[in-house]
């Protein structure tokens, strides 16, 4: 699923669009929300979701990509 802007939330600072790693975000206008250019590309590495200092990004991560992020160690009892 790709990233959902909550447009109350947004302050239109940019940074997600800054930190996207695969453009999926595209500031057309200054101070404005960014708009999903490329909801496709989402690789689902949650930095938008991180770094949005006003918690204005939903992510939900498929239940594959979560399986990526299983603390190994901790599950083999180390
Ligand atoms: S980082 Fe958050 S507040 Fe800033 S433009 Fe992106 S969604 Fe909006
Ligand atoms: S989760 Fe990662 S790849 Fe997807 S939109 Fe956010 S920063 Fe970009």
């Amino acid at each position: 699923m790709p990233p959902v802007i909550n447009m109350e939330k947004c302050t239109g600072c940019g940074v997600c669009a800054d930190i996207c790693p695969t453009d999926v975000f595209c500031v057309t206008e200054k101070k404005k929300p960014p708009i999903i250019r490329y909801p496709e590309e989402c690789w689902h590495c949650n930095s938008c979701v991180l770094d949005c200092k006003w918690a204005a990004i939903e992510l939900r991560i498929p239940l594959p990509a979560m399986m990526l992020y299983v603390d190994a160690p901790a599950k083999a009892g180390q």
